[in-house]
């Protein structure tokens, strides 16, 4: 069975970009059971000669801040629950935020392998703005760049030597 990588992570991080580049293959949407799956995307690649499912979480209701809250703890439990590996998507530029704080309370009680991208590392001088994300307390940290491509490369190493 290939395993399934679900990418989490707060509105606007870049979660949808990382998705469009790593898939090959974007998978029918399938018709859902609970409406927050809904706007889920599910797409399919393979990366030194492993392949994997993707899920890109997100297409969060709009709403007061409280909304979104809950909507990113859905999302992440439901991803929690089908996936084999996460891929928790953080913004560079931004810091730490209490969305990103939320999601990594949930992460933390997780026994699956978490990878954190740091994303929107598009360039040498982001790198040292990086070292902040280590206080989250969780998995492996990675520096990419979902525009640019930087850093794709070791991220998808580092995953599929756990497949
Ligand atoms: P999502 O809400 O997490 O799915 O985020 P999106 O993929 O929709 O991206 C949100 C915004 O961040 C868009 O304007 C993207 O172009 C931008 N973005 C995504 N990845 C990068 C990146 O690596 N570098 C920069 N500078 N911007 C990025
Ligand atoms: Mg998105």
């Amino acid at each position: 069975m290939n395993s399934i990588v679900a990418i989490v992570g707060r509105p606007n991080v870049g979660k949808s970009t990382l998705f469009n580049r790593l898939i090959q293959r974007r998978e029918a949407i399938v018709d859902d059971v609970s409406g927050v799956t809904r706007d889920r995307h599910y797409g399919k690649s393979d990366w030194n000669g492993k392949e994997f499912s993707l899920i890109d979480t997100g297409g969060y209701v709009e709403g007061s801040d409280d909304v979104f809250e809950e909507e990113i703890r859905k999302q992440v439990i439901l991803a929690l629950d089908e996936c084999d590996i996460i891929v928790f998507v953080v913004d560079v530029t931004s810091g730490i935020t209490p969305l990103d704080e939320t999601v990594a309370i949930l992460l933390r009680k997780t026994k699956k392998p978490v990878y954190v991208a740091i994303n929107k590392v598009d360039n040498a001088m982001r790198e040292a703005d990086a070292y902040e994300f280590y206080n989250l307390g969780l998995g492996e940290f990675y520096t990419i760049s979902s525009i640019n491509g930087s850093g794709t490369g070791e991220l998808l190493d580092a995953m599929v030597s756990e497949m």
